[in-house]
């Protein structure tokens, strides 16, 4: 147990499956007081039964402006402060560019790189008055790009981008910035992709492998969060062994 951890508050986004579950039940076990948003609701009410802590709730859409300024709000209300956000809702929606539907590329710059800044930007007061730590979920696509990830690895290069700015605006007023990039992790990701070509290389890469496990990405999580504060962890990037 990492007891820098105990009593922090930790708003984690897309916490309804994959890695922001299992960040935010591994939080929790380390004694943070945990909120978690994301669309489904019921999801987030079974990981709130399974957490060993306190959990808030929040119904969350990260590309409505509105619904992360209340987010964060609520949790602030519920807590009393707001010390870590874990930026993490997002989609991959793989496939090539020509012929592509853009209302795909939409939704992945919306979900991953716009709504990961409307979560700063309604976050940044309070984590400038508690000093407190942002993890930026981007990928192994935010350092390497391959044929039909181009728009989901622009996103996470966008992510990059402002977290570094970010980084500069507010590192020494004490608040830190992480970016966590991990390779494959074994969660619904892929699932969401609607090119069957892509979905199904992207299974069949899955396979061939040892994959991570959202549990992996938790715990890189928990080791950036849990250094002393004069520690900044600025960039993690965690691919399964098998991963070339
Ligand atoms: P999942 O599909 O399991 O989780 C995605 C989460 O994002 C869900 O909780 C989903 O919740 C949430 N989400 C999606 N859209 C929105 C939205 N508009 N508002 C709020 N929440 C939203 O996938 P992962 O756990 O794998 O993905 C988590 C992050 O990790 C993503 O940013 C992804 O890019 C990144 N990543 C994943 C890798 C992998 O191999 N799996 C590798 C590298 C990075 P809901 O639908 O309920 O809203």
């Amino acid at each position: 147990m990492n007891t820098t951890l105990q009593g922090k508050v930790v708003l984690v986004t897309g916490a309804s499956s994959g890695i922001g579950e299992a960040t935010a039940l591994a939080l929790s076990a380390e004694g943070a007081r945990v909120a978690v948003g994301a669309r489904r609701a019921d999801r987030l009410e079974s990981l709130a039964r399974k957490a060993p802590g306190e959990v808030l709730t929040l119904d969350l859409d990260v590309t409505d402006q509105e619904s992360v300024r209340a987010a964060v709000a609520s949790t602030v209300e519920r807590f009393g402060a707001l010390d870590v956000l874990v930026n993490n809702a997002g989609l991959m929606l793989s496939g090539p560019i020509a012929d592509a539907d853009t209302t795909e590329w939409t939704r992945m710059v919306e979900t991953n790189l716009l709504g990961s800044m409307y979560t700063v930007h309604a976050a940044l007061p309070h984590l400038l008055e508690g000093r407190g730590t942002v993890v930026q979920i981007s990928s192994t696509s935010g350092r390497i790009v391959h044929a039909g990830g181009g728009v989901y690895a622009a996103t996470k290069f966008g992510i990059t981008a402002f977290s570094e700015a970010l980084r500069q605006e507010v590192t020494t007023q004490g608040v830190r910035v992480v970016i966590v990039e991990p390779g494959f992790v074994a969660t619904e990701l892929v699932s969401h992709i609607t090119d069957p070509d892509r979905r199904e290389m992207a299974r069949r890469l899955g396979a061939s492998m040892r994959t991570l496990q959202p549990e992996d990405i938790a715990n890189a999580v928990v080791y950036a969060i849990g250094q002393p504060e004069h520690v900044a962890v600025n960039e993690i990037l965690v691919r399964p062994t098998d991963q070339t």
